[in-house]
């Protein structure tokens, strides 16, 4: 790669609905890889390389509150869904070897390091991707305020937000078929 960075250091949020690919649930390897890929290529480029991870393809609080479940208990599920789609950008990265660390919000010593900026940005300055995973690691917020939270707390240049929807809309244009795109925000 010759072309020079824009960006020193950005922070990734990967939904889980990105990582679901066209299947209805769960991970799809091939969108993991394709990520990953796109991941290897920035990396190769000396760009410093944060991932926030969804989890929303494999469990989303708010709907499971909506169907009587006790919302900070749904809330943390869904905390614990982000944490397996991260082992699997984890594995994604490394096959093609990128090397990653997994911290988690919650912390989960047997299978990840607990969130610890410091460290995390250590991290990144090795050229390590680190993956972010649990969100913010509190009930009553998505991965999007984790991806906001951490990007400001690592100094990112940007964030980057890999989803299925092209842009800002009034509203959800999978569900709305008036919603419109902004085509700028203040
Ligand atoms: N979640 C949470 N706190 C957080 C991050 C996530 O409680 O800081 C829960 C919440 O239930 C959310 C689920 O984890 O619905 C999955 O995250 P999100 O909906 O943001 O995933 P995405 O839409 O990006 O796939």
């Amino acid at each position: 790669m010759s072309s020079k960075p824009i960006y020193k250091r950005v922070l990734l949020k990967a939904s889980g609905e990105a990582l679901m690919g066209d299947q209805g649930f769960g991970i799809d390897v091939a969108v993991a890889d394709r990520i990953a890929s796109d991941i290897a290529e920035a990396r190769a480029m000396g760009v410093e390389v944060g991932v926030v991870v969804g989890g929303g393809n494999i469990f989303r609080g708010l709907s499971k509150a909506a169907e009587g479940m006790d919302r900070a208990n749904a809330d943390y599920m869904g905390m614990l869904a982000t944490i397996m789609n991260a082992l699997a950008m984890q594995g994604a990265l490394e096959k093609i070897g990128v090397d990653t660390r997994v911290q988690s919000a919650v912390p989960m010593a047997t299978i990840a390091e607990p969130y610890i900026r410091r460290r995390a940005l250590r991290h990144l300055e090795k050229g390590r991707v680190v993956i972010f995973a649990a969100g913010v690691g509190a009930p009553f917020f998505t991965t999007d305020s984790g991806a906001a939270l951490r990007a400001a707390e690592m100094g990112c240049d940007a964030l980057l937000k890999g989803t299925s929807v092209d842009g800002v809309y009034t509203a959800d244009p999978k569900k709305d078929p008036t919603a419109t795109r902004y085509e700028t925000l203040t």
